[in-house]
């Protein structure tokens, strides 16, 4: 009898075993099967040829009769005609001219996919499908299937779906009982099958219910593991010793919040008041604070370092390129006022230093800051990677806080965490709004705050697409646009993908947008700007001079990239902010944290070369004052695309939760989750983040009761051991977000 751990080929022989290691990579028992169908096809509903229609999902049952192979630009197109005597259809195959050799005139099968049709002829492309064995008669072998949903597997090289299912028949009928992990109480609970039986009914169901709840019930091991290792590492992590920080009734923050121009929001005040409870704890605090553009986490974020300087420690921020860096040196240092010059003439007896710390700043200034961070001074140290060097040490740092968490790698945070005595309370702060379910997947380790209301005062948005291909006048009228907002006293931004034009870009890689998005979610160092597909995609070098000379002329225009100089950018930063330049032309560089609140407007060319939620991020620069508010999505897709879709989709709503809903549904799996995760990957076979939502709640809310009755799960040991697994499988990048 076979148990889990077996290795393929005892079971099913060395050559079949072979083949599912070079195509799927699979070693053992379990490997297979948990290769799960994609669907099932039921023999009841085998449809006539002659009475499909166009978009219909069908499977029909019919015989080959006419195959042949074209080639169109190196591109091989395998055409299969099967007739089921009612009438013929074609089947076609792109570049899978190896399927030639099994798909043979006369040999007979079940066909499914869905109808196309292509010169009045009834086509399907790429269809799922099941030939009958040689030897067996068609009426015997469908007679078999009789009643039996036939399992349709992703298929892959040697392997098509019928040669995975006859290998994971064979495993099935020699399975020999199999412990299951999920303890006794919820497997009753929630009305499960048993793991066996589970595995049983979704590769052979006895009905279309028992595969849909043996689906549920994988899909639901699936959650569960991921969600113990998030509980068991937030139960480590809240078992670290840290210093409680506590807040004085007349300290810093008492001066700090008499001394602001407005009052918190509800919303804010209700996340300052966690904050505060959780570094009055002797744990460490992991949260993550999640908010708009311009809801106001900025300043909770300066509170929190405020309410640490009091009892003497240090608070770090870390923002993930230079000019944000920058940035937060200058609102931060302006909001404190003389809170800022602790230990000068002008400065008021209680306050702090703020120290800034970035590559490109000159030797005798990084010295200074060293030195400021060193003998505890400076309360505030504001940096970007620099931060982490070797060389920087702190007199006690009690607080760090991450701006966009994802453009920060995980290393990178450890690394300064490392440089306090005891670790360090955290705070991550992202203007991605997440969903719930994805937030309890990705950051399930963390406590998660949410700022959903937007400071009153706040201007509305207004965004509308501009189809150049339909509507090119559009175009000339959105520069008008520009020149009205600057008469009135306002500034603009125009963003482009590229930095420089494809000819002379030197490092152009081709990625598509998808990968992008992606690896901008993941915190790769990439932007949009490095990489570009090809085409003619807007650049900054060429548009800036283009307007300037053409239809934006006599405007003070400047161009801004992430390959200029860090003086470069910071002067034209500046010079934007004062209100000496009219015109920023630029590249995502400005995405986020940017602050000016006189510009009212943005063109972004290109736009459906961003992704929905960078569209909203960009156009949170605009309608931070007390004008509303414009920005415009010019885009060369046409009107029917996809890309198009998005970006009326974008244009329709302002609320950002919503779009990175929208952002996330297009992507895999695995694209959401994260690339680092191969481990969790593979565990990840059924789990749709956004779809599951209620499984992945009831899985969360059983692993918190488990973890917290039995942190290291002594008393299941089945479950202990598939979490071990899980684990070690797991590249750590992935759940390590603590
Ligand atoms: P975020 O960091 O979330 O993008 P910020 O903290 O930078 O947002 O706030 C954006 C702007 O709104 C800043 O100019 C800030 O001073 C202002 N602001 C923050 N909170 C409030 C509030 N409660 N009322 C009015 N203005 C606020
Ligand atoms: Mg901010």
């Amino acid at each position: 009898m076979a148990t889990l751990t077996d290795p393929l080929k005892a079971v099913i022989g060395d050559r079949t075993a072979e083949a599912f290691y070079k195509t799927f990579g699979m070693k053992t028992v379990e490997d297979l099967l948990r290769h799960y169908p994609r669907r099932y096809v039921a023999r009841g509903e085998l449809s006539d040829i002659s009475e499909l229609l166009e978009g219909d999902e069908v499977t029909v049952l019919a015989e080959i009769s006419k195959v042949s192979v074209k080639r169109i630009n190196g591109r091989t197109i395998l055409e299969v005609e099967v007739t089921d005597g009612s009438a013929k259809m074609s089947l076609t195959f792109f570049n899978q001219i190896w399927r030639e050799k099994e798909l043979k005139v006369g040999k007979k099968g079940m066909f499914a996919g869905k109808v196309g049709m292509f010169k009045d002829k009834r086509q399907l492309s790429h269809p799922d499908y099941q030939l009958i064995p040689d030897g067996d008669d068609v009426d015997s072998a469908v007679g078999e299937f009789a009643g039996k949903y036939l399992p349709v597997y992703p298929a892959g090289g040697k392997l098509p779906s019928w040669k995975i299912a006859n290998s994971i028949s064979i495993i099935l009928d020699s399975l020999d009982d199999i412990p299951d992990y999920l303890p006794e109480e919820v497997i009753t609970e929630f009305g499960y099958p048993n793991l066996k039986d589970a595995l049983f009914n979704i590769h052979e169901p006895e009905s279309p219910e028992a595969a849909e709840l043996a689906k549920t019930r994988l899909t639901f091991d699936e959650a569960i593991l991921l969600q113990l290792v998030l509980a068991q590492r937030k139960a480590e992590l809240k078992a670290l010793a840290a210093t409680p920080r506590k807040i004085s009734t007349n300290g810093l923050v008492s001066n700090f919040e008499a001394k602001l121009p407005f009052k918190f929001t509800e919303g804010q005040r209700e996340i300052n008041s966690q904050i505060e409870g959780d570094m009055q704890e002797p744990h460490p605090m992991h949260r993550l604070l999640q908010g708009e553009v311009g809801s106001g986490k900025t300043v909770i974020a300066l509170r929190a370092m405020l309410s640490v300087i009091e009892s003497g420690g240090q608070a770090a921020l870390l923002a993930p390129t230079e000019v944000l860096a920058q940035q937060h040196f200058k609102t931060i240092t302006k909001m404190l006022g003389e809170l800022a010059l602790a230990g000068t003439l002008q400065g008021s007896g209680e306050g702090t230093q703020v120290a800034l710390l970035t590559g490109s700043m000159s030797t005798a200034a990084k010295k200074e800051a060293l030195g400021q961070i060193a003998n505890g001074l400076a309360g505030i140290v504001i940096g970007t990677h620099a931060l982490l060097s070797e060389g920087v040490e702190f007199a006690d740092l009690a607080l760090v806080v991450v701006d966009e968490q994802h453009r920060f790698g995980v290393e990178q945070r450890d690394a300064l965490r490392m440089k306090a005595k005891l670790p360090p309370h955290l705070l991550v702060m992202t203007a991605t709004p997440i969903p719930r379910t994805v937030a309890m997947t990705i950051f399930g380790d963390l406590d998660i705050s949410t700022l959903r209301q937007l400071p009153s005062g706040r201007s509305p948005i207004t965004t509308h697409v501009i189809p150049v291909l339909a509507k090119p006048h559009y175009l000339d009228r959105a520069w008008e646009r520009v020149r009205e907002e600057v008469a009135k006293g306002h500034q603009a931004y125009i963003v482009a993908p590229r930095i420089v034009a494809p000819e002379r870009d030197e490092t152009k890689v081709k990625i598509t947008e998808k990968e992008i998005a992606f690896a901008k979610l993941m915190g790769d160092e990439i932007s949009a700007e490095e990489f570009a597909g090809e085409g003619d995609m807007a650049s900054v070098e060429e548009l800036a001079p283009e307007l300037a000379t053409g239809a934006l002329k006599g405007l003070k225009l400047a161009p801004l990239h992430g390959r200029q100089s860090a003086e470069l950018k910071d002067e034209t930063m500046a010079a934007f902010a004062s209100g000496q330049i009219d015109v920023l032309v630029s590249t995502t560089v400005i995405e986020v944290g940017v602050d000016v609140p006189n510009a009212t407007m943005m063109v972004i060319m290109d736009a459906d070369r961003f992704g929905v939620s960078q569209l909203h991020q960009l156009r949170g620069r605009v309608g931070r004052g007390s004008a509303p508010g414009l920005c415009l999505l010019v885009s060369g897709a046409s009107e029917d695309s996809p890309a198009m879709a998005r970006l009326t989709a974008v244009a329709g709503t302002l609320d950002g939760f919503e779009l990175s809903r929208i952002d996330l549904d297009q992507r895999r799996e695995g694209d959401v989750l994260g690339k680092a995760q191969s481990g969790t990957k593979s565990h990840l076979r059924l789990l749709r983040v956004l779809r599951d939502e209620e499984l992945i709640e009831s899985a969360r809310t059983v692993a918190t009761k488990l973890i917290s009755k039995d942190p290291t799960l002594a008393s299941f040991p089945n479950l202990a051991n598939e979490v071990s697994l899980l684990k070690a499988e797991e590249s750590s990048d992935f759940l390590d977000k603590g």
